[in-house]
């Protein structure tokens, strides 16, 4: 067990990082961030700060003497270099690895549980092969670097291929059947060494243009109705996984069934909710779960939430927002507000 007075690593100072290390210092941690960029949302409030680059083995080995147990906050991270915190490092890079590359991930996937019918492409001739096999619409997916609807293009006709497949760069990518769903949801699990794990409620997701606008739990009866196979789904992936720490699996509720639709293998701006709305919340569960501590309960502290993100300038309706009694807001700390820009986010908590 890391007792609370030790220090916790996170690789990644974004506001997951920064959500994370409050949570920590709630149970008495010190959190030392490792990144790369002035100002970074979580070095804020954290009690040590690395600045290097996510490649750099030998701050990596330094940063990994400094700290009892380390985490990562986005999957965007070069795998090999983290091997340098060897066992301190919760989740492992197996969940890393997996999640940062769409087709490994959906290999590896489809072994655990049901996803959208898909093809790897890289090549434009694979990905005409790709339209005639899967028709359309299909989404072409860059197999890294992809969140927030980055690096996904449409296509709805064949005609519209060539295209599309310039826009994602002529990059190695997946292509990908459009699913008719009905709604999208996700699963949030922590899971510990012991394999002791717990799910929160889970929360039907409302997307813009790529981006999470809304999460709202309880989700609608339709959605309740798939959460234990997705749950059975989710659990699953992240036996197979090995997983430490929040495991999120997202979800398309089709007429079929729940289809994944990718995973993070962290805690998710789906369950930001879950800071005021639920007993536990994700970031102190994830603290729980590296560090080995008791799991803490899940469940709805009253009679659920809305979550909304506070996309770009948004950010800037917070005197309203801050007026609105009962209303919790969350500002991340970034200095510019540009479009898509994840600036915060407000719950508010059903009475
Ligand atoms: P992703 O970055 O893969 O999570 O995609 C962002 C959003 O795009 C998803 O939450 C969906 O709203 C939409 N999307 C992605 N892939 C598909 C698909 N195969 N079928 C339908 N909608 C999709």
């Amino acid at each position: 067990m890391i007792e609370p007075g030790s220090t916790i690593g996170i690789v990644g100072g974004g506001q997951l990082g920064r959500m994370l290390a409050m949570a920590a210092a709630e149970l008495g941690y010190r959190c030392h961030i490792f990144d790369p960029h002035a100002g970074s949302p979580a070095a804020e409030v954290a009690a040590f700060w690395t600045r290097a680059a996510f490649d750099d083995e030998d701050a990596l080995r330094r940063f990994g003497g400094s700290v009892d147990v380390a985490t990562y906050e986005f999957e965007n991270l070069p795998v090999e270099p983290l091997r340098a915190l060897g066992d301190k490092l919760r989740p492992g890079t197996q969940s890393l690895a997996i999640a940062q590359d769409r087709a490994a991930e959906k290999q590896f996937i489809e072994q655990q549980a049901r996803v959208a019918p898909w093809r790897r492409v890289s090549t434009l001739s694979e990905a005409q092969a790709a339209v005639e096999e899967l028709g359309v619409p299909l989404v072409l997916k860059t197999r890294r670097f992809g969140y927030d609807g980055k690096g996904q293009v449409w296509i709805r006709s064949a005609d519209a291929l060539a295209d599309a497949w310039q826009a994602i760069g002529e990059k190695p990518a997946i292509a990908e059947a459009g699913v008719d769903f009905i709604a999208e949801f996700s699963v949030i699990v922590a899971r510990w060494q012991d394999e002791r794990h717990a799910f929160w409620d889970s929360p039907e997701n409302e997307h813009q243009g790529g981006i999470l606008r809304r999460s709202t739990v309880p989700c609608s009866d339709l959605i309740a109705a798939q959460v234990p196979e997705a749950r059975q789904a989710a659990l699953k992936i992240a036996e197979a996984l090995g997983h430490i720490g929040v495991l999120t699996v997202e979800f398309f509720a089709s007429a079929d069934g729940p289809i994944v639709n990718e995973i993070a293998p962290r805690v998710h701006n789906s369950g930001h909710w879950t800071i005021e709305g639920a007993v536990t919340s994700q970031f102190e569960q994830h603290i729980r779960a590296i560090c080995g501590l008791p799991p803490g309960l899940t469940g709805l502290m009253r009679g659920g939430a809305v979550m909304e993100n506070l996309i770009g300038a948004e950010v800037d309706r917070w005197p309203e927002l801050l007026a609105e009694r009962g209303t919790h807001v969350h500002i991340y700390g970034k200095g510019e507000a540009r479009p898509g820009r994840k600036m915060g986010h407000v719950t508010r908590v059903k009475r």
